[in-house]
């Protein structure tokens, strides 16, 4: 029998076995993914960004964590996640920009890198990029609805990397340093977990079969919530996560501007660009998307919203043409848009890592860690503040509400 079975083979998965056995767990842990390969969904559909610029406390704390081990993969593992430390480069308009300035003191009191640039600066940092709108024709500045951007937060120690190689990199290591502890079974699709009283027991798979277990790691990501209501929780014992599509578009450059080192930059309206070989990725959220599991990605999107931005702010933008585009889903946590780390209150040995609401690869390590912590110590020792992202939060109205979504 397993000690622990974990539902869900992407980078939470991953990062949550790699700390159990690095930590000395001892007991025997299966890893159940319903894909015919590991990390295939939402992990290798991000756009790899990585940040610790955060208005909470608990962000910065994890995500700093995380870059940190993120930046030490290729010695620890031996395999190259593609990991570049551009830097992240959010822009402002004035009413922003007076509370960025007057937040920077929380990011150097937390250790966070960050560089308040002028637009002159931010001009020569993205070549091309007009931070004025005197150029515009005054039907465009209205119809876009857009202002001079007068500053620029600049995140030294943010990064990119592939994500797919990250969360490979956890499940290559620990199945070949902990063969007699792990087991992998691709294409089982976890039906529901099986709960008697307040304790899991096991799971049952979509073909039927019955998998005794000590404890449960739900890491399904978007599907965590379905899975949760199929094994009959109660409605108020479920966890308040939907699955959200999101989009990102692979682009051409702007015509004769070189942009393979910039930093990611966000624009108007949370439009982001960063460099992925001779391309761009391109994303921006939907603000009228609905919950849902569709994944369709929305050639007319780009090119009739997302685009339009781009070529409002920089020279030749209309050359940014789709070379290739997905949607994925954010496991979208409706409370708070963060995540949930905790057992749960109610259902012994359940333990859950999901909801990251778009931030969960640059969260993976110190999640990882810290579900372990719970499990091995009770406690979140490491990253105390992590256990703010408990589940009774939203029973006592402790939300960790973050500003500086994108
Ligand atoms: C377009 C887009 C851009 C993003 N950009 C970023 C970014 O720049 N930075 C960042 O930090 N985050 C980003 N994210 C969010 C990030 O991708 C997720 O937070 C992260 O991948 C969550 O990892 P996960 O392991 O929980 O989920 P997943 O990678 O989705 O893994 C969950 C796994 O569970 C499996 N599963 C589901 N149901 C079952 C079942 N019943 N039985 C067995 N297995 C099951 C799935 O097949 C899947 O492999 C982005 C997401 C999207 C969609």
């Amino acid at each position: 029998m397993s000690d622990l079975i974990i539902i869900g083979g992407g980078i939470i998965g991953g990062a949550s076995l790699y700390y159990l056995l690095e930590k000395g767990y001892d007991g025997k842990i299966l890893i159940l993914e319903r894909g015919d390969a590991l990390a295939q969904e939402s992990t290798s559909l991000s756009a790899g960004g990585v940040r610790n610029i955060w208005s909470t406390t608990v962000n910065m704390k994890m995500t700093s964590y995380s870059i940190k081990q993120f930046s030490e993969f290729k010695d620890r593992f031996g395999i190259n996640i593609g990991f570049e430390m551009n830097g992240y480069l959010f822009t402002y308009y004035e009413k922003e920009w007076e509370n960025i300035v007057k937040f920077k003191p929380n990011w150097d009191e937390s250790g966070v890198d960050t560089e308040l640039l002028s637009p002159e600066e931010i001009e020569s940092m993205i070549p091309g990029l007009k931070t004025g709108v005197d150029h515009l024709d005054p039907d465009i500045l209205e119809m876009l609805s857009i202002s001079p951007i007068v500053g620029g937060l600049f995140g030294r120690g943010c990064a990119i990397l592939n994500a797919t190689s990250a969360a490979q990199a956890y499940f290559e290591y620990s199945t070949s340093k902990y063969p007699e502890k792990v087991t992998v079974r691709l294409n089982t699709e976890v039906d529901k977990i099986i709960i008697k009283g307040d304790e899991v027991k096991g799971v049952k798979t979509k073909e039927g079969d019955e998998i005794p277990c000590g404890g449960v790691i739900l890491a399904a990501g978007a599907w965590s919530a379905e899975i949760l209501e199929r094994s009959d929780v109660q409605e108020d014992l479920n966890i308040p996560v939907v699955p959200i599509k999101r989009m990102l578009f692979v682009v051409s450059q702007p015509k004769s501007i070189n942009y393979e080192k910039i930093p990611l930059t966000i624009i108007d309206k949370g439009v982001y660009f960063r460099p992925e070989a001779e391309n761009l990725i391109v994303g921006c959220a939907d603000k009228n998307q609905r919950p849902g599991f569709d994944t369709k990605p929305n050639r007319t999107y780009y090119e009739d919203y997302v685009n339009l931005y781009m070529q409002a702010r920089i020279d030749g933008a209309e050359y940014c043409r789709i070379q290739n585009m997905w949607g994925g889903l954010y496991a979208d946590n409706t409370e708070d848009h963060n995540a949930i780390i905790d057992v749960h209150p109610v259902i012994k040995n359940l333990y859950i890592i999901t909801g990251f609401s778009g931030h969960g690869i640059m969260a993976a390590p110190a999640a990882g860690l810290s579900i372990t912590e719970i499990i091995m110590d009770g406690e979140m020792r490491t990253i105390p503040e992590a256990c703010s992202l408990n589940l009774e939060r939203f029973k006592k109205r402790g939300l960790v509400t973050e500003t500086i979504v994108i």
